[in-house]
């Protein structure tokens, strides 16, 4: 389509060097063209030239000393992308590879999953370069001061609250909340993903990764699958690798890889997640260190590789291109039948290709990792009305919104003849709230 071509064009144009930017843009906006032709408003009013430019694009300096007493200088974004269905939500990522290019993916992605989750929540995202790893507390706290001393001019409970994301976990959502709370003099739901007892909520932590599995079941008992029995192999071992693992095994799943950023540990007889976990989120060990070399589980270098395990299942949770094409279809000869991005865009355009060409199941991130998102908007509900609900309330509420999400996407793919692909279903039924809202409100 003309009108969406142009469009794609403009964008890769106006934002030079943002390879993820683009990405995304090519992926989403070509799926979304039966609706174009199906409502005309849509192109006579500008609705895609201005959902593909941010509302507003915040780059800043984060100095601060580190023990060595040495200064140091870091970049944060605040990527506030549209706003249309409610305040901007979306995570924090502290990674050295944060770029622009990067924060306006991950921010374009979170306007569609939002909408996907049924609840009122704008798409935003930031982050920095500054990198976590190998920093003592004190240096992450200064850090997060300084982040938050500039960050808190533009957020707020009812205009944008951010989360956790890669490098952000309770520690860092703790520091930031301090600094945010004593600048603003006021104790609201700014952030969320906060600890229990100042207003977090029960569930976040595992939300993502239970959400994921979640979402799994429902795509694969519409072909009488599960998960029992099943092998499945997990990259990452951060927060939402660890819960989906948790639930995969609760499920009678056996998780046989998982990884870190240097390489990954399988054991065809399953690894011990509990190891894992506590290696991970307490002792903060390289995966290298949490496997027993007495139980069979055995470590490899290099992280990619993991996709030569041979699974059942596989659940990128680590990081966006981590299945390229030769690994999907290294994937497809072991006979692979699912796959569910827990991380965001963790498929390439031709390992999604490889596989709706294979009828291997395919669960895009924005749908299948929504529930972090979605448990972070019943924090802010729970904030606003001063209550908590307990475990069992937030993760059956958790369990409706990710089965729903499968729904709308499925429904939405069948509706415009594509059945069975997810990934044109949920790009689908998540624009079309976002259209609607930004028709009735004008040229804004
Ligand atoms: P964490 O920081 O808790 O964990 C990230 C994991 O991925 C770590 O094991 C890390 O290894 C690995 N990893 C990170 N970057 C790379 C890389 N460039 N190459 C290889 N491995 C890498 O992050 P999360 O678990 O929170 O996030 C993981 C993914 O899920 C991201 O794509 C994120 O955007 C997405 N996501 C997260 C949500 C959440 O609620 N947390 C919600 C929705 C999506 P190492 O420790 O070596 O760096």
């Amino acid at each position: 389509m003309a009108y969406v071509n142009d469009v794609i064009l403009q964008v890769i144009k106006r934002n030079p060097n943002e390879p993820e930017f683009h990405q995304v843009i090519k992926e989403v906006l070509p799926s979304i063209e039966p609706l174009i032709e199906e409502n005309q408003e849509i192109k006579n009013i500008g609705i895609l030239e201005r959902f593909v430019e941010p509302e507003r694009q915040i780059i800043f300096r984060v100095s601060w000393v580190d023990d060595n007493g040495k200064t140091q200088v870091n970049r944060g974004f605040r990527i506030q992308f549209n706003s249309s269905i409610g305040p901007y939500k979306g995570g924090l990522r502290f990674h050295p590879t944060v770029n622009i290019g990067i924060m306006k993916f991950l921010a374009f992605e979170q306007i569609l999953k939002n909408s996907l989750t049924g609840l009122p929540m704008g798409g935003g995202k930031g982050g920095s370069d500054f990198d976590p790893k190998g920093k003592s507390d004190a240096e992450v706290m200064r850090f997060c001061q300084s982040f938050m001393t500039e960050l808190h001019r533009h957020i707020g409970a009812e205009l944008d609250v951010p989360a956790g994301d890669i490098g952000v976990g309770a520690r860092e959502i703790g520091f930031l909340f301090g600094q945010y709370k004593r600048l603003k003099n006021v104790y609201e739901g700014v952030l969320t993903g906060k600890g229990m007892t100042f207003g977090g909520s029960f569930v976040r932590t595992e939300a993502t990764g239970y959400g994921l599995i979640y979402f799994m079941e429902e795509m694969l008992g519409e072909e009488k699958k599960d998960f029992a029995g099943k092998k499945v192999a997990i990259s990452g071992s951060g927060n939402v690798a660890i819960y989906a693992a948790q639930k995969v095994q609760q499920l009678g799943g056996r998780v046989v890889a998982m990884s870190d950023s240097n390489g990954y540990i399988y054991n065809q007889n399953g690894i011990d997640i509990e190891e894992i976990k506590k290696g991970k989120e307490i002792e903060r060990k390289r995966i290298s260190q949490c496997y027993l070399p007495a139980s069979n589980t055995k470590y490899a270098e290099n992280c990619f590789d993991i996709w030569s395990v041979k699974c059942d299942i596989a659940l990128p949770c680590a990081t966006e291109n981590e299945i390229d094409e030769k690994a999907a279809e290294t994937l497809v000869s072991n006979g692979c039948i699912a796959v569910g991005e827990g991380a965001n865009m963790p498929c390439t355009p031709e390992a999604i290709e490889v596989f709706l060409k294979n009828k291997v199941l395919y669960a895009p991130g924005k749908a299948a990792n929504a529930g972090g998102v979605a448990t972070s908007g019943l924090e802010m509900s729970q904030n606003v009305m001063r209550t908590f609900w307990t475990f069992e309330e937030v993760d059956a509420k958790l369990k409706t919104i990710m089965q729903n999400i499968y729904k709308k996407s499925s429904e939405a793919a069948v509706r415009f003849g594509h059945k069975g692909n997810l990934m044109v279903g949920a790009n689908i039924a998540g624009f079309e709230k976002i259209a609607h809202a930004m028709l009735a409100q004008g040229i804004v």
